[in-house]
C-alpha cells in the first residue's frame, strides 16, 4: 500500500484521475517517475498559464532565493512587495485605465472571494448575494454558498445562507429575455429577494462546464447593478491573467467591475497568490479588519513582477491566445460536427475551451483514454459532461495541435470513426 493509500485523506481527487507519482516539469510537459511523459492541457487547473517551471520567472525567483531576500512578510512593506505594486499598475492597471486598490486576501481564491463578499457587505449594509446556476467560487463557506454544485454544496454541513442563484447565461437556451427573473424579482417588493450587496459572477464558468457569457449579457448585468445600485464583483480567478487573451476576461465587454477576484495565475509560477481588487472608495475596511499570515509571499510577488514583465508589456502573448483558441475551437467544432447523433457542442474562448458531451459518463472515459495517450485533461460541468481544456498559455503550437490530436484519437477510441463531415463526402464523391 502506497504512503498516499497510507496516510492522505481520501478527499483527494485528481490523483484518481491519473494515478501515477509525477516528479518533472518543463513548460507545457510533464512527467511521472517513471520518466512517462505528459502533455500538459490542465495547467495545474489554470494556476500555470506560463507554463510549468517558465525559465523567465525561475531565474529571477533563484536569484531572490539565493541572496537571502525576505520570504514570508504578512502584510510589511518589502522591496518585493513594492515591485508587485508598480509593475501590477504599470502593466496591468494603467494601460487599462483602471482604478482600484490592491487587497491582499490570503493565498488562495477562496480568500478572495470571502474577502470580496465581506467587503460588498460592509460596504453596503446588505446581505444577500446573488450569484449565477453552475457557478463556482471556492470551497469556504461564502464561497461555497454562491457556488452551484450540490455534492460540493452539501460538505458545508451547515445551511448556506444569505445567497440566490439566478439563471447564468443561455441557461435557458435563449428562450427568455435575459435577466427576466432577476430584474423582475428586484422589482417587486413582494418577491422575497432582500435587496443584494453584490451580483458575483464569472464571465466564463470553468468548473461549470467552459459556458460562456456574451459580452452584452455582461453588460447588461453591469447595467442592471448600476440601476439597483448593486455591487458587481467578478470573479477572474480561472479566467482572468490571459486566459481568454486579454489580461483580464471582461475586457472585451468594456465592463468595470466593482470588486474583482483574481488568484490562479497572479504569481505566474504556481505559487499561491490573490488578490482582491476594489474601487477606490469602496476602500472602507479599517487595518485589520481583514487580514491573514499568507499575504506576503514575497516569491509569488518575485514571479508575478517577472511575469508582468515578460507577457504584458505588449500584446504578443494576447493575440497568440486568441490564435491558439481559434486553432484549439476549430478542432472542438470539427470534433463535433463528426459525430452528429452525439450531439457533441464546441464550448469556450481565448484557450478555455470545452467539448460538451451529453452522454453519462463519456467525457471522463474520453479524458481516460488521453491519459493513456500521454495527454493531461479533465472534465468539469454538474455531471462532468464537458472534456475541458487549459493549456498553457505559451504552449508551442506544435505541442497544441499534438494534444488536439490525442482528444480526437481518444474521442474515436470511445464512440468510433467521425463520419465524414459533408465536405470531406462532396470531396469523395467529386
Ligand atoms: C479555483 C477557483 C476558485 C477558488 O480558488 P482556490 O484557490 O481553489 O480557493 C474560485 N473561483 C474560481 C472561478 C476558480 O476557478
Amino acid at each position: 500500500m502506497s504512503i498516499f493509500d497510507k496516510l492522505e485523506s481520501q478527499v483527494r481527487s485528481y490523483s484518481r484521475s491519473w494515478p501515477v507519482v509525477f516528479d518533472r516539469a518543463s513548460g507545457s510537459r510533464v512527467w511521472d517517475e517513471q520518466d512517462r511523459e505528459y502533455l500538459d492541457f490542465f495547467a495545474g487547473a489554470g494556476a500555470l498559464n506560463y507554463g510549468h517551471n517558465n525559465p523567465v520567472l525561475k531565474e529571477k525567483l533563484i536569484d531572490y532565493l539565493a541572496s537571502d531576500r525576505i520570504v514570508h512578510s504578512l502584510d510589511m512593506f518589502t522591496t518585493a512587495r513594492r515591485e508587485f505594486l508598480e509593475t501590477f499598475s504599470s502593466h496591468i492597471l494603467e494601460p487599462r485605465d483602471l482604478d482600484y486598490r490592491v487587497v491582499f486576501p490570503g493565498p488562495g481564491g477562496a480568500n478572495s472571494v470571502e474577502a470580496a463578499l465581506k467587503l460588498a457587505r460592509k460596504v453596503t449594509g446588505r446581505e444577500a448575494i446573488v450569484s449565477f446556476t453552475n457557478a463556482f467560487h471556492g470551497m469556504t463557506l461564502g464561497a461555497l454558498s454562491v457556488t452551484g454544485n450540490s455534492m460540493k454544496r452539501g460538505g458545508a454541513g451547515i445551511p448556506l445562507v444569505h445567497a440566490t442563484p439566478m439563471p447564468y447565461d443561455g441557461y435557458f437556451d435563449g428562450t427568455n429575455p435575459d435577466f427576466q427573473y432577476l430584474e423582475r424579482l428586484l422589482g417587486d417588493s413582494g418577491s422575497g429577494l432582500n435587496r443584494p450587496a453584490a451580483v458575483i459572477v464569472e464571465t466564463l464558468q470553468g468548473e461549470g462546464g467552459i459556458n460562456s457569457a456574451r459580452v452584452d449579457w455582461l453588460r447588461a448585468l453591469q447595467d442592471l447593478c448600476r440601476r439597483h445600485d448593486i455591487l458587481l464583483i467578478v470573479d477572474d480567478i480561472q479566467m482572468g491573467c490571459g486566459r481568454t487573451g486579454t489580461f483580464f476576461s471582461f475586457e472585451e465587454a468594456g465592463i468595470k467591475p466593482d470588486i474583482i477576484c483574481l488568484s490562479k495565475s497572479i504569481s505566474g509560477y504556481g505559487i499561491p497568490m490573490a488578490l482582491t481588487l476594489v474601487r477606490p472608495d469602496l476602500d472602507i475596511w479599517e487595518p485589520g479588519e481583514h487580514n491573514g499570515t499568507f499575504r506576503g509571499i514575497s516569491p509569488a510577488f518575485v514571479t508575478a513582477s517577472a511575469a508582468f514583465r515578460e507577457y504584458w508589456s505588449d500584446d504578443t502573448l494576447e493575440k497568440a491566445v486568441l490564435a491558439k483558441g481559434e486553432i484549439a475551437g476549430e478542432c472542438f467544432d470539427r470534433i463535433a460536427a463528426g459525430y452528429p447523433d452525439h450531439e457533441l457542442v464546441a464550448r469556450g474562448r481565448g484557450l478555455a475551451r470545452g467539448l460538451y458531451i451529453p452522454a453519462d459518463g463519456v467525457a471522463d472515459k474520453i479524458a481516460g483514454e488521453a491519459f493513456s495517450r500521454g495527454l493531461l485533461v479533465e472534465t468539469s460541468g454538474p455531471e462532468s459532461e464537458v472534456l475541458k481544456i487549459l493549456p498553457p498559455l505559451t504552449i508551442e503550437q506544435a505541442d497544441l495541435e499534438r494534444g488536439l490530436a490525442i482528444i480526437e484519437e481518444s474521442v474515436a477510441a470511445v464512440l468510433g470513426a467521425p463520419t465524414p463531415s459533408a465536405q470531406e463526402t462532396e470531396l469523395v464523391a467529386s
